[in-house]
């Protein structure tokens, strides 16, 4: 069989029926029903932040979450990072805004805070920094940063569901966090995406934007999109919500077997874990060098095709070498390029046996 670099987490049949079934006798399907509002709630006492937006999915919800504090209409410059999923960039392009490429740390991928300030122009409005993997930024000093020059602090939370750094939720820091719930990650509804947030206001800028700037009355107040999340996918995240501590166990013992294989072997490096951050063991990255190592990053990504396992070059190229950014924006990334270039994501997920992962390990080793 193979095997492929992830695969959903689902509760049981039943379980999602028995989830679903009021929803057949209420007919209540969408627009922030009692579904969502359960979900809702739950998330935010999981989460551990104050409040809490729901999306259709992640990419809509950083779409608004940048529209909600005003960027859009204010126009000009959002420092961010090449190393992600073009989704952050597309988020920040499509509301008129232009990206900045701040190059990235060689040890987490996460964007370097010493060369944002350099970056820093009169028509610079934000940060988006990316917790890429589930590592998380350096939230301090980007703060310190953001305050220094007034500027608001968006952060791309997509990989990190769950993660406390010193005990606080990761979605508390910056003005808002946005969270995926892609099929694909740690934590999925389907579909679907959140933003944590503190302000009260902000709450009902993000509704309108996802309701058609509809609040309740006759009148509509704004020109908003539609990017709901409906009541099914609310009851999927109710079901794996119920189960995620036992999936993220599940996902660090093969974290824990890939560690053990692969840590300390010449040319592999590894992505540490700071001591205070609570890790959902999202990704399992490994950065090749073919110098030391003797094989290459896509020598390894073929070897292990050839044997039907399917790793991901994942994030390559930087975004900054894709067709739809080349050569539009000026670029002095070279860690991130080189990031891109030798990095490979293995197969992890709740399901993917020890010996599946020791099967792995000895085609990168052999
Ligand atoms: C998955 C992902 C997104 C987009 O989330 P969707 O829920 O798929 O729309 C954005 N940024 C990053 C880093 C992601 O991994």
């Amino acid at each position: 069989m193979s095997i492929l670099v992830t695969r959903p987490s689902m509760p049981l049949a039943e379980e999602y029926m028995e989830e679903i079934r009021p929803i057949f006798e209420s007919h209540w399907m969408t627009n922030m029903g009692p579904v969502y509002k359960k979900f809702q709630k739950q998330l935010i006492s999981f989460l551990q932040v104050p409040e809490m937006s729901l999306f259709v999915n992640g990419h809509m919800a950083l779409e608004m979450a940048i529209d909600a504090l005003g960027l859009k209409e204010k126009g000009g410059e959002v420092i961010t990072t090449p190393f992600t999923f073009v989704s952050t960039i597309h988020a920040i392009t499509r509301n008129g805004l232009k990206p900045i490429f701040c190059d990235i740390k060689p040890d987490d991928y996460t964007i370097d805070p010493e060369k944002i300030e350099a970056l820093i122009t009169d028509k610079t409005v934000a940060i988006i920094p990316v917790h890429v993997y589930g590592n998380i930024c350096d939230v301090e000093a980007i703060q310190k940063i953001a305050d220094k020059h007034g500027l608001k602090v968006i952060y791309d939370a997509a990989h990190a569901f769950g993660i406390k750094y010193r005990g606080i939720g990761i979605g508390n820091f910056g003005d808002a966090s946005m969270f995926s719930f892609h099929a694909t990650k740690v934590f999925n509804t389907i579909e679907g995406g959140g933003i944590a947030f503190k302000d009260k206001a902000y709450a009902s800028k993000l509704h309108e934007l996802k309701n058609f700037g509809i609040h309740g009355t006759d009148d509509v107040l704004s020109i908003g999109g539609n990017a709901k999340l409906d009541e099914f996918r609310a009851a999927m995240g109710i079901c794996n919500l119920r189960h995620i501590e036992q999936y993220i166990a599940a996902r660090k013992k093969v974290v824990d077997r890939y560690n053990e294989r692969l840590s300390g072997v010449t040319g592999i490096r590894l992505c540490s874990l700071r001591p205070e951050v609570t890790p959902n063991y999202a990704y399992y990255a490994v950065y090749f060098d073919e110098k030391k190592f003797g094989k290459s990053r896509d020598l390894v990504f073929e070897e292990l095709a050839d044997n039907d396992i399917h790793a991901r070059k994942y994030f390559y190229p930087a975004i900054n070498e894709l067709s739809c950014y080349k050569n539009q924006y000026p670029q002095n990334t070279p860690i991130a390029h080189d990031v891109a270039a030798h990095i490979l994501t293995l197969p992890l997920y709740e399901e993917l046996s020890l010996e599946d992962v020791d099967r792995i390990c000895d085609i990168i080793l052999g």
